[in-house]
């Protein structure tokens, strides 16, 4: 297995090399997974958290002048705050689709904004290599999925996680969208799916049908809690989750409300909001 080391660039693949950000925790596994794509020139997919170490250490593994882009899947801190101080270093463009409006600077970090907004389909040509450019909301409403076409591998940021559950917190996350874009990637012949967070997966089709397979029975077991009696949030937490550590148990919540409100917009529950009381329409 490929080194997790902090501060250390591992090479993925002939294209693809990894540093991990020194940020472990509950919601971010071993810490932020920032990938280095290219060699002569190199495109950074998340530069992670606003750590001078970390940038330190992906302006030393590439050479300064050949960092030519800055690739933001979401702007998420732990994805995003390094930005400003990763295109100090290195002058190169930031390309992203977010952060968006109603972002609160608790979440997207320090401040930076896009010198160019990614648009949906757009290829980012290196000398070396493509990377299309997939807009995949759902986790965050500004997020992107980044595909590079010689190894078919597939930078997934917090749309597919290895080892954490990637979390749809409402209202920027979005859970009906969010299943329209693992049904997106499902489409793609993909070798491998590198995660914002964890070690790569290898099983790309597998890994997706789960994905889409657990949202699924989540939504059946809350339909199932409100079959049986009207609830709030908190109850279905407690009924469903039975397995998650207390410490989840708010953002377990989050994902809750956003599985409700996808149900709300198809007419099948009714309830209005993480305080109230909801029952099957
Ligand atoms: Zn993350």
């Amino acid at each position: 297995m490929p080194d997790m080391t902090p501060g250390v660039a591992s090479a993925l693949s002939p294209l693809v090399r990894r540093i991990v950000a020194p940020n472990p925790g509950l919601m971010t596994g071993p810490g932020t997974n920032t990938y280095l794509v290219g060699i002569d020139e190199v495109a950074v997919i998340d530069p992670g958290p606003d750590d001078a170490g970390h940038i330190e250490a992906i302006v030393g593994a590439s050479m300064r002048e050949r960092i030519r882009w800055i690739l933001v899947t979401h702007h998420h801190i732990d994805h995003s705050a390094g930005v400003a101080r990763l295109k100090r270093a290195t002058d190169a463009e930031i390309v992203a689709f977010g952060p968006p409006k109603s972002a609160a600077k608790s979440d997207a970090g320090a401040d930076w904004a896009p010198d160019r907004k990614a648009q949906d389909g757009e290829v980012i040509e290196g000398t070396e290599w493509g990377l299309e450019v997939l807009h995949t909301p759902g986790h965050a409403s500004d997020h992107l999925c980044f595909f590079l076409e010689e190894e078919r591998v597939l930078f997934t940021g917090d749309t597919v996680l290895s080892g954490t559950t990637a979390v749809i917190n409402p209202p920027d996350g979005d859970m009906a969208a969010y299943l329209q874009s693992l049904e997106r990637l499902r489409k793609r012949r993909l070798t491998r799916l590198c995660p914002g967070h964890g070690d790569v997966l290898d099983e790309p089709k597998a890994i997706l049908a789960d994905y889409v397979a657990h949202r699924i029975e989540r939504e059946n077991q809350i339909l199932e809690a409100l079959t049986a009696g009207p609830s709030k949030v908190t109850d279905l937490v407690a009924k469903i989750y039975v397995d998650t550590p207390e410490a989840l148990h708010d953002m377990a919540g989050r994902s809750v409300l956003a599985h409700l409100q996808k149900l709300k917009a198809e007419g099948r529950v009714s309830g209005r909001d993480v305080n109230s009381v909801w029952k099957v329409a």
